[in-house]
This record gives structure tokens, sequence and C-alpha cells, in this order.
């Protein structure tokens, strides 16, 4: 549920479980430093404390209610003075409020990374005043103390989940407040355009400079058009980001799964010269020249003859019903037949790449009965790795139909932004209509704050709790 709170102090493991070199929990908020106080020494035994901002120390972390040998004993490891029983060594780092992450005083130690030590560690903070954090909660607190708005702090998730480098470029991008720059400065001409209408309807006798409707067209007609770029592109956007949905269909026998494992290149379907192998849909996430695809391998039945072959069927057409395209395969090395016939009628509303496989066999189909049907066959060898990059481009071009050489800049690639950008959108349209038609102040200024509320909540100047919680569910605890 939505915690506000900001009075107390959160802490969790930020690094994934498991064995590794390093794991960290981070601490958070206004006891961070006296709780590192109470479970931290230092080699030179000063106190987190006393330590500057943006420093990192050397030490161990003990448990303050555990005393396990006399005050004044040395270890062969030189930790000294110490009674305590000792949990870890580590490196701890402190980052001293608001230059931080949340804005808040950060404490993290850095302790060895597996699963005892780091819950260790988590369980003395915890006994020592911290509460375990929700997930995405040191954003959420970054977000509501002001350090970031609201698509910086989805940048951030955008970044940890990024499949491609691409995906990655624009999380970067959006964190650093590029997105949010463009925006905040459409919000602030709509907002100064506001100040003076609602002037002008508030007080119509008084000394105040009438409103110039000549330049107030001008201003909405550039806002407009600057709203109009940023959605430009905002569809490949949102491909970059979430990828799209690539099927693999065919007759049976056709080369399905050895054209997956192909584009894998690896080995994940099972490759047999049994007819019918692939008794299900098996699906994989590549990347293809920037792009995030989820590739299905389907089961190739056409005539279901058993119950579990009608199951797998309906999951084949359910992933086809699904797919933003879908490739074709033909066997080269036969005629066409029945079956072949039978998918093409079938799949003639969705995309398709059609795919002849088998090349390196002498070639019996009937080429051009398919060119009659789609304008450009792809001629491959799954079995050879003959022409895969031209499959793989002809995916790539597909979604980029053709345009991915401009290199246009894709400001928007998340639902929510494109979403509430549009309606910015149209509502400016709007307002521009009322003007060209005459309309009393009241109707321009009322769709001027509408286009202005829809920019805000982009933001997260306005928010509800059912969004954030929206939101920062998807994180991972510890970010
Ligand atoms: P699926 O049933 O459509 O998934 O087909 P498979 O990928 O299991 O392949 C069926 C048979 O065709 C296997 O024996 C493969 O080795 C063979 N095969 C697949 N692609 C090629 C190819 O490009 N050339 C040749 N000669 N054989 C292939």
């Amino acid at each position: 549920m939505f915690n506000q709170n900001l009075s107390d102090t959160i802490a969790a493991i930020s690094t994934p479980i498991g064995e590794s070199g390093i794991g960290i929990v981070r601490i958070s908020g206004k006891e961070a430093l006296s709780i590192a106080d109470k479970i931290f020494i230092s080699k030179d035994g000063k106190k987190p404390s006393s330590f500057k901002t943006y420093t990192t120390h050397y030490g161990w972390i003990i448990n303050p209610s555990s005393v396990v040998r006399p005050p004044s004993s040395v270890t062969e490891y030189g930790i000294q003075n110490t009674q305590y029983a000792i949990i870890d060594e580590v490196i701890l780092t402190v980052m001293r409020a608001p230059k931080s992450y949340t804005k808040e005083d950060i404490v993290e130690i850095n302790c060895h990374g597996g699963i005892v030590p780091l819950r260790k560690v988590l369980e003395l903070v915890l006994e020592n005043g911290a509460r375990l954090a929700e997930p995405g909660e040191f954003t959420k607190r970054a977000f509501l103390n002001g350090r970031i708005d609201l698509t910086q702090a989805e940048a951030v998730l955008e970044i940890i989940r990024a499949k491609t480098e691409q995906a990655l470029k624009m999380g970067v991008e959006q964190l650093s407040g590029c997105l949010s720059n463009k925006i905040n400065s459409l919000r602030n001409e709509l907002l100064d355009l506001l100040t003076i209408l609602e002037a002008n309807i508030d007080f119509p006798q008084e000394e105040i400079a009438s409103v110039d409707l000549k330049e107030l067209r001008e201003k909405l007609e550039k806002i407009y058009s600057q709203l109009k770029n940023l959605l430009v592109n905002s569809e490949k956007g949102r491909i970059l980001r979430e990828g799209i949905h690539v099927v693999i269909c065919g007759k049976p026998n056709v080369g399905k799964s050895s054209t997956l494992n192909a584009l894998l290149k690896q080995e994940r379907s099972i490759v047999t010269p049994i007819a019918g192998t692939t008794r299900d849909t098996i699906e994989e996430m590549i990347d293809i020249k920037g792009i995030p695809v989820r590739i299905v391998d389907t089961a190739g039945i056409i005539e279901p003859s058993d119950l579990i072959e009608k199951k797998a069927l309906q999951r084949s057409k359910k992933q086809i019903a699904l797919a933003d395209l879908v490739i074709l395969l033909f066997d080269g090395s036969r005629r066409l037949e029945k079956e072949d016939w039978l998918l093409i009628r079938k799949l003639r509303r969705k995309q398709i790449l059609a795919v002849i496989n088998k090349i390196d066999l002498k070639q019996k189909i009937e080429k051009e009965k398919l060119l009659k049907e789609f304008n450009h066959l792809i001629e491959i060898s799954a079995k050879r790795f003959k022409n895969i990059n031209l499959l793989e481009e002809a995916i790539a071009n597909l979604v980029y139909e053709g345009k991915l050489s401009s290199q246009e800049p894709i400001w928007v690639n998340n639902l929510r932004h494109i979403l509430a950008l549009k309606e910015a959108k149209k509502f400016v349209a709007q307002s521009k209509e009322a003007l060209d038609n005459n309309l009393s102040l009241e109707f321009i200024a009322y769709d001027i704050r509408t286009a202005l509320d829809s920019l805000d909540k982009l933001l997260g100047k306005r928010f509800s709790e059912d969004l954030l919680d929206k939101i920062f569910e998807e994180f991972c605890i510890g970010k």
C-alpha cells in the first residue's frame, strides 16, 4: 500500500539475493547515521556520524547486543577493542542529506555478497531502528522529496529493465531530465497564457493589458507543434522499450525450430527430423538490431490428432492473434502443399514475412506462385546459418518501416507519457479552435487549464495514490 510517511528510516538489501562478490544494504532517513554508529566499527575508531559526505570507510559490522570477548582483545586481523560479535568485514559509505539519492541521509554498507551476511546485517539495521523498505521506496522518496519528477522516477525503472542498448540510452536521457525540461518549458508557456487569460476574465475593467488574440494564437500554435514533435516516433519508442512479438509459423518440418535456433544462435528448442516435434510453443527474447523481440516458435499443428495437439493448436492461435509479425516459413526443397496454402489463407490479415528455408537443398518450391501472394521472399538455410542476417534486417526494417536511418530523436516511449501528451495536444488544439471560432476567453482558458493538468500529471506535480502505487510496485526492493 502507498506509504507517504517520510519520517521513519528505511532499509533494504539493494543487490540481488544470491552469491556474489559484494552485496549492499542501504539505509535512508533521519536515523541512518545513528543506526550506523551503533553497528559499525571503523578501522580508525571513528563513528559514521562524524564522517564527511561521500566518503567510504573500512571497518566491521558488529552486533551491539552480543558480547563475546573481553573489551581489550586484539585479533590477528587488527580488529581492535571490540567485545562484540563481528558479523562481516565491510566498506561503509555515507551520503548526507540533501545531496543524496533520496535527499535524506543515506548509509550504504558493502558486505560480502552471500545471503547470510546480507540478511544478518539487514536484521541488525532493522533491530536498531530502521523499517524494511517497500519496493521502489528509495526512489519514491527521491520523488516525494522533490529531487526527481515522476518521469525521472520511471526512468530509473527503464534503466534497470532495459533489454537493449537503445532502451538504456533512452532511460538515461529521461533520468537526466531531458524530457522533463521540455515538458516543464511547455508547461510554463501554457501557465503564462493562462495567467493573462484569467486576469482578463476576472478583472475585465481593470488596467490589465488586454489579451492580444493574434499573439495568443501564435503561441498556442507553437506549443501545439512542440507537443506534436514530442509524440513523433513515440510508437517506435514504445517498440524499443517493450519489444515486438514475432511468431514463427509453417507446416510441420519446414524448419521453425531451426530458424528460432539460428536467430538465437544457440540450441533452445529441440530440432529433430520427425514431423511435429515441437508440440507446444517455445518463447525467447532476443535483441535484433536494438529491438527487443519476443519470438515464439509455434507447434506447427494444422490438423490436431489428439487432445494435447488440440490444446497446442489453441495456444498457437492465441500467439498468432497477439503477434505483431508472423514469419511464415516454406520448405524450399518441396513443392507447395495444401497445408502451406491453408496457412497463407489463415494468416492473410497479419503482417507477414514470407521466408523460404532449406535453400541448401535442391529447390522444388514454386516461387512464382508465392510471389503472387507476397511482394518479397527471403531465402535462408536455418541449418547452415545462411542469410539469417537478411531475416534479421527484414524484421528490423519492418519495425522501423525504413525510417531507422533518419535517426530522429525519440522522446517518449512510455504509454502513460504518450497518453498524457496526446491529451495535452488535444486540448491545445481545442483552444486554438475556440479562438478561431471567436468563443469567449473562458472557453479558451478551460482548454488550456486542462492541457496544463495533463502535463502536471505527466510530471507528477499532481498524482493519485493509485498512480504512485502502480508505478513503484513494479520496482524491486532496495531501489
Ligand atoms: P519444425 O518442425 O518446423 O520446427 O522443423 P525443425 O526445425 O525441427 O526441422 C525439421 C528438419 O529439417 C530437421 O531435420 C532439420 O535439421 C531440417 N532443417 C531445418 N532447416 C534446414 C535447412 O536449412 N536445410 C536443411 N537441409 N535441413 C534443414
